[in-house]
């Protein structure tokens, strides 16, 4: 049986000699806090460290957040990914500008009612900036509490999650909630690492059951996930007698919406990629397109699929460009696609196109 009676004593005293000087933690205000664990939701810290200098750079306060355009949000965003993060938080920004006077809500429940914040990153904000007892249960908390109770049970099941939730609840000290939480999340993150945990300079060692009976490659069991799937794209970088090119805004309820791109899709069985830009082109814009030329071609990895995105250079043949499938369209020269947000596959053309064009 592990030892809870000096877990919490030990992991603070490491805390406060071994925490990591992250640019979040130089403030207590509670809208960095907020948005550092948006930040952090899929974005490692040291990815998201620059980002978050830059944003709190342009935002300074949630006001100046919630004045901001979508637009300029995204931008200050663009290269962190799931964008739906940035577009909530936006929308709660408003909501604390108008409805708390600029002031982050101070009870739990008013926090998770926020756009975009989930019971984890309600248990976070409100330990962290309030002080309030909640735990929080993120992957590096449910590692080192199940490897050190020695929860042997799949990481996926209800029965498991149930049991680390309420372990989590047990072991948090309610005088110091916030330092206690971040401590947790910071030793997984630091020395109770996936692949090889530094045990022997974990201050939990003395109770690890893991650690005592040698489990600590086989703790926590997740079973596998299915086979994510592999899409081919094809995309149409239309230039007119200008040399402008069109693209497409994506509709703010769909994923990556509020960003822009060049307009395309998904390759049919039987189809070839060339037939497949005609194809988008017509559904999507109401146009007949001439595939005039390959551009490029890359991979990308989203969350749950894959793809890889074929480019070509179209001209229109018959038809003026409608956006059937996106909220507007524009024609830009190169020089202007740096002023627009695009999601990271579509920024990779861009920026060749960019490049081309000085070659
Ligand atoms: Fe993790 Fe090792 Fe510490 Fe146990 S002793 S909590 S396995 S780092």
């Amino acid at each position: 049986m592990p030892s809870y009676s000096d877990f919490d004593r030990d992991l603070l005293n490491w805390y406060y000699i071994n925490r990591r000087d992250l640019p979040w933690r130089k403030s207590s205000d509670p809208y960095f806090i907020w948005l550092s664990e948006i930040m952090l939701q899929q974005t490692r810290v040291d990815q998201a460290a620059p980002y978050f200098e830059r944003f709190t750079a342009a935002f300074p306060t949630v006001h100046d957040l919630a004045k901001a355009t979508q637009h300029e949000v995204l931008m200050q965003w663009e290269g962190l990914g799931y964008y739906t993060r940035a577009r909530n938080m936006h929308r709660a920004a408003k909501i604390i500008s108008t409805e708390y006077g600029g002031s982050m809500p101070d009870t739990y429940e008013e926090i998770l009612a926020l756009p975009g914040v989930g019971p984890y990153t309600a248990a976070a904000i409100a330990s962290i900036a309030h002080g309030l007892p909640h735990a929080v249960v993120d992957g590096n908390v449910i590692r080192v509490l199940t490897r050190y109770a020695g929860m042997v049970g799949d990481v996926r099941t209800t029965s498991v999650k149930k049991a680390v939730n309420d372990l989590a609840g047990e072991l948090l000290d309610r005088q110091n909630p916030g330092d206690y939480n971040q401590a947790l999340m910071e030793l997984g993150a630091t020395v109770c690492t996936p692949r090889s945990p530094d045990c022997g300079s974990c201050p939990l060692q003395a109770g690890c059951v893991a650690f005592k009976t040698a489990m600590t490659g086989d703790i926590p069991y997740k079973s596998p996930k299915k086979q994510i799937p592999h899409h081919q794209i094809a995309v149409g970088i239309i230039v007119n007698e200008e040399g402008k090119l069109l693209i497409a805004l994506r509709p703010d309820n769909a994923m990556l919406g509020g960003l822009w791109e060049f307009p395309g899709g998904k390759k049919r069985d039987g189809e070839s990629l060339e037939e497949t830009v005609r194809r988008e082109l017509k559904e999507e814009l109401n146009v007949d397109v001439e595939v005039t030329g390959f551009f490029m071609k890359l991979n990308h990895a989203y969350s749950h699929f894959r793809i890889t995105l074929h480019a070509y250079f179209c001209r229109i043949v018959r038809g003026e460009p409608q956006p059937a499938a996106s909220e507007q369209l524009a024609w830009v020269r190169r020089d202007q696609l740096a002023g627009y947000p695009f999601p990271k596959a579509n920024r990779r053309i861009t920026l060749a196109l960019i490049s081309e064009k000085h070659n």
